[in-house]
């Protein structure tokens, strides 16, 4: 933990909660995942002066402020309910979730992973963070094709590129993720087809997961043979 306090609540805040979710800490000094607790909530907008109960558009959006319990820095999120009979979150479904502060982070690949595909990778995550999901689809997309090539796919289609590789024995799991991706970009650019935020962020992660199988796992193998060789010939070398 960070001897910063920054981000930091006042104690007193800390003793109360009344939700919790589990979730991964946005803020990067501690970023695992955790439990957060919901401190305060207020309806922002329509707002509570108004003397109109239920805007015409049937939106309600409340700010909620949660706390890591690990690292109890905070969180600012805008919640919109899209239910005219939307007066309180219990009684409806929540139809978006953005978090304001801090400022969310674009996802970054592993160093290990080739440039392109991470700078691919992290365009299509600010995409997503911005709420453009449709361009986050083709990134990603473009993100996948981009490893297809580095891994030596040389047919014309993503699909065929695919079907390459998988022929040439890419573990089932990347494969599968791959054609998840290629999916979502197809109907994201072709068939003006929206992915909701949480379907976006599940294809990131698969797309994460081929990466660490592809590309950071035989790196780490790769590290950890060569500092037993530098041990080995150490001990040589010593006696
Ligand atoms: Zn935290």
């Amino acid at each position: 933990m960070a001897s910063s306090t920054y981000g930091r609540l006042p104690d007193p805040l800390q003793q109360r909660s009344f939700g919790r979710r589990r979730a991964v800490c946005p803020h990067p000094e501690c970023a695992v995942g955790v439990a957060m607790s919901l401190r305060q909530q207020r309806q922002v907008h329509p707002t509570a002066s108004s003397n109109l109960i239920v805007t015409t558009d049937g939106l309600v959006v409340y700010e909620q402020l949660w706390t890591c319990d690990l690292c109890h820095r905070a969180t600012v999120e805008l919640v919109g309910l899209v239910n005219q009979a939307a007066t309180s979150l219990e009684k409806a479904s929540e139809s978006w979730r953005r978090q304001v502060w801090p400022e969310p982070l674009p996802r970054k690949l592993s160093e290990d992973v080739p440039e392109l595909v991470r700078s691919l990778f992290t365009d299509a995550s600010k995409a997503e963070n911005a709420g453009s999901y449709r361009l986050a689809g083709v990134g990603y997309r473009a993100a996948v094709e981009e490893i297809c090539k580095d891994q030596g796919a040389t047919k014309y289609t993503l699909y065929d590129k695919i079907t390459e590789l998988a022929e040439r024995g890419l573990p089932q799991d990347v494969v599968d993720a791959m054609h998840e991706a290629r999916v979502v970009g197809n109907d994201s650019i072709h068939h003006n087809l929206e992915y909701a935020a949480d379907e976006i962020a599940d294809l990131a992660k698969l797309i994460e997961e081929a990466a660490q199988i592809l590309y950071v796992q035989p790196a780490e193998r790769k590290r950890m043979a060569q500092a037993r060789r530098a041990r080995s010939e150490a001990a040589k070398t010593s006696k």
